[in-house]
């Protein structure tokens, strides 16, 4: 059987190595497991020669393989093109910075080989060493999927995960081109084990990911796995109707019972500039959900090939 180990690489030229050794002491025992091992770069439009430093070690072992792309894609696609490409009959996906320890792997084999689990997932408990606002926002962001998503989305969930043939091929599946893979993988469903561990520092480089492309990317899991955003604008329509009945009622009471006199204009103002602002607003979440939409329709490619090897 054969093991496959994908690992997306935007500008990781110094890690490259290290993460090639790291999973290679694990041979051993996926030997005495009949598992033969290869591992499958991505390279995602890289500027610092990543690509040539995955060349260099496929040149000294042949179970190295790469595919560059034409250029940055991001992440996800970096994912999606090692899972449509992986031909292990597992595959594990990990960062290339080693955050993603390789020393679990022998764990998460036994999980999937003894006890019939079809993927192991991991997730850190701590968050030690991150920005402090960074890990706030992204424990609300958790907060708030679990409650307007019915799909299982685990806060602190890495993408690191070994997975059986049949859920591969379950999430490749999947072509939809606005990814957001922690909800992919609970939408797929399959028997998961969930393995924690402590945070690991990144070890060398640094982080691709700035805050505010973090945000951009929650967005993206919002609105890629609820519509409560526009149930939300259904229901601020109901709630001002409610309340402008209600208005309606006391203003004409108001006048046969005291007279009309003509004051007020300011609340008036008020008023309209406050609905104003309601309505763009919900119409604005229809124009995000719209473009979204506008893109899938398009049906572009998620990721274009410049090498393979
Ligand atoms: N990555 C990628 N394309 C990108 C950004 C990141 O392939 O556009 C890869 C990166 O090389 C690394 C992994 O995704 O292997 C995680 O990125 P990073 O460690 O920067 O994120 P963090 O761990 O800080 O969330
Ligand atoms: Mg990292």
């Amino acid at each position: 059987m054969l093991f496959t180990a994908v690992i997306p690489c935007y500008n990781e030229v110094e890690n490259v190595e290290d993460i090639y050794n790291e999973i290679m002491k694990n041979e051993e025992y996926l030997r005495s497991r009949e598992i033969e091992t290869e591992i499958l770069y991505i390279d995602d439009g890289s500027k610092d020669g990543t690509p040539d430093k995955v060349k260099e070690l496929a040149a000294r072992d042949s179970r190295v393989h790469l595919i560059s792309f034409s250029r940055n894609f991001g992440k996800e696609a970096g994912i999606f093109a090692g899972l449509e490409n992986a031909k292990g009959d597992y595959v594990a996906l990990m960062d290339a910075d080693l955050q993603d320890p390789p020393s679990l792997l022998p764990q998460m084999f036994d999980e999937i080989l003894d006890n019939g689990y079809d993927c192991v997932a991991t997730r850190r408990v701590s968050r030690k060493g991150e920005p402090v606002i960074r890990s706030m926002f992204a424990r609300l962001f958790y907060r708030i999927m679990r409650k307007i998503s019915k799909t299982d989305i685990v806060d602190g969930a890495r993408d690191y995960r070994l997975m059986s043939r049949s859920m591969v091929d379950a999430i490749v599946s999947m072509r939809e081109y606005n990814r957001f893979s922690k909800g992919i993988f609970g939408w797929v469903g399959f028997k998961t084990k969930w393995l924690e561990f402590e945070n690991v520092e990144r070890r060398k480089g640094e982080t691709k990911w700035s805050f505010w492309g973090l945000f951009k990317y929650s967005l993206e899991g919002i609105m890629g796995f609820s519509t409560a955003p526009l149930a939300m604008a259904s229901v601020l329509g109901i709630v001002f109707t409610i309340i402008a009945f209600f208005a309606i009622i006391f203003i004409i009471v108001k006048t046969l019972v005291f007279g009309d006199p003509t004051s007020g204009w300011p609340s008036m103002a008020c008023i309209i500039i406050f609905m104003g602002g309601i309505q763009l607003f919900c119409v604005g979440i229809l124009g995000q959900y719209l473009s979204k939409v506008y893109v899938e329709v398009k049906e572009r490619p998620i990721y274009i090939v410049r090498e393979r090897l």
